[in-house]
């Protein structure tokens, strides 16, 4: 028998050589990677089987051309993915991220840790993601929609309730949403649980757009309940300015601490009177304008363009990122813990570098990986699932009620695995083993498929 370390470097390396070049994907590999170790070194089972071998590769990858027209009338082509990454849980589920920075990396990278998250919530649902690297800044609303239907026209040939069910991340929301579902519907049938994150009027949930952001802060709630701390008087810094960060400004408002920043991708706004959150949401969600307009409204916010959030200079004790992958590299990890930051969690997914993350914990800094501190957003897209099927709608109260729980639920898991692991400070370990642990015990159940 290998031992853990051994086998674990000897799939690394496997996977450094055949996936050369894809670089998000090996860094959620490489962060992955000392857990598993860990968790191997106590289940040798599961190296004997070579679960983790499996595992690492994707169950199935699409990829296919998504032909539209513009408002000029010229013909237009995109790149379309889905990644099946793992179904051992249940049908593959994840967002669809259009962007013009997707590739093959970032949607496998997205896809890995998805299998993890979704495992962490306690719900059904298998690994997935997919997208284009369609850009919808600046395009009309008719442009989208032939975009969506285009999409949808082959995406529609390998999803379905029971198979894959996509939802949305950076660049897709209701109005995607609603237009990928028409499409669907035509081509195949009513099938309401083949999207989430789907408008109130056509099987939504209730607080499924909310979800995300007040997972986040739910989760940090806990951690600080744990430590007899609360949000009260507490400053908090956040990125991006979609909807994770909105919704994550809203809750900590709701518990009395104050949120000073958000960004988007061309600068970011230090408000330190606190965000107004009705002028950001009128901004984002209403006018789809830059938040540059914000600054010009409100007298108290200071915009910086072109800069990073996390250069900011100013006490804090929380930070939030919620704006994209790797937005926080070492040194400017190392300026948020001589702002004095307690606590990181992250609202978006792989914001921290594993250098940034490496800092963190040399400062004590409690870090709360994505995978288990954003998990909210896919835990409610289960239980719209879950609604679509029952043909009910649950009140908002039930839901959120619901979304609560799970990302307490998840917090404990966390601590407690990585106390197991021996340091209960290592949310990230802790994050790692237990959804792993839950995949690599179904597979095994599940023989060699
Ligand atoms: N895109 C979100 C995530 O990163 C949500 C996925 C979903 O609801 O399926 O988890």
């Amino acid at each position: 028998m290998t031992n853990a370390t051994e086998y674990v470097r000897l799939i690394q390396e496997k996977l450094h050589q055949q996936d050369n070049g894809q670089e998000e994907f090996l860094q959620a590999i490489d962060e992955f990677m000392p857990s598993a170790t860990k968790f191997l070194e106590k289940h040798p089972e599961y190296i004997n089987r070579n679960i983790l071998g499996i595992l690492t590769e994707p169950e199935r990858i699409i990829q296919f051309r998504v032909p539209w027209q513009d408002d000029e009338g010229n013909w237009q082509v995109n790149r379309g993915y889905r990644i099946q990454y793992n179904s051992a849980i249940g049908p593959y589920k994840g967002g669809l991220r259009f962007h013009p920075s997707v590739n093959l990396s970032i949607l496998k990278f997205l896809a890995f840790e998805q299998i993890f998250k979704n495992s962490l919530t306690g719900l059904p649902i298998g690994g997935g993601k997919g997208g284009s690297d369609f850009d919808p800044k600046g395009k009309s609303d008719d442009e989208i929609m032939r975009f969506c239907q285009s999409f949808m026209l082959e995406l529609s040939k390998h999803i379905g309730p029971s198979i894959d069910v996509p939802a949305g991340d950076i660049g897709v929301g209701a109005r995607e949403i609603g237009y990928l579902f028409g499409e669907y519907k035509r081509l195949k049938q009513y099938d309401a649980g083949v999207l989430t994150g789907k408008p109130l009027d056509f099987w939504g949930s209730k607080i499924r757009t909310e979800a995300t952001g007040y997972g986040l802060v739910y989760y940090v709630k806990h951690l600080l309940h744990a430590e007899n701390e609360s949000f009260a008087n507490k400053t908090v810094f956040v990125s991006g300015s979609g909807n994770v960060a909105i919704y994550a400004i809203e809750k900590v408002h709701e518990l009395g601490g104050k949120v000073v920043t958000c960004s988007d991708s061309s600068g970011y706004i230090y408000d330190p009177e606190g965000i107004d959150l009705s002028l950001l949401k009128e901004i984002k969600e209403e006018k789809r304008q830059r938040l540059t307009e914000y600054a010009k409204v409100r007298q108290s916010a200071v915009y910086h363009a072109d800069a990073s959030v996390w250069t900011l200079k100013e006490k804090g004790e929380i930070a939030l990122p919620c704006a994209t992958q790797n937005e926080i590299t070492e040194n400017l990890a190392r300026n948020l813990v001589e702002n004095g930051i307690m606590i990181v969690a992250e609202g978006a997914n792989m914001p921290c570098t594993f250098d940034a993350v490496s800092v963190f914990e040399q400062a004590d800094v409690w870090y709360c990986p994505g995978k288990a501190a954003n998990a909210g957003g896919v835990a409610v897209s289960a239980i719209e699932m879950s609604q679509n099927s029952q043909r009910l709608s649950w009140e908002s109260e039930k839901v959120d009620q619901q979304l609560d729980e799970i990302m307490q639920t998840i917090y404990q898991t966390c601590r407690k695995t990585a106390a197991e692991y021996g340091n209960e400070k290592n949310l990230l370990l802790g994050a790692n083993v237990a959804g792993f642990e839950k995949v690599a015990k179904v597979m095994y159940a599940q023989g060699l498929v």
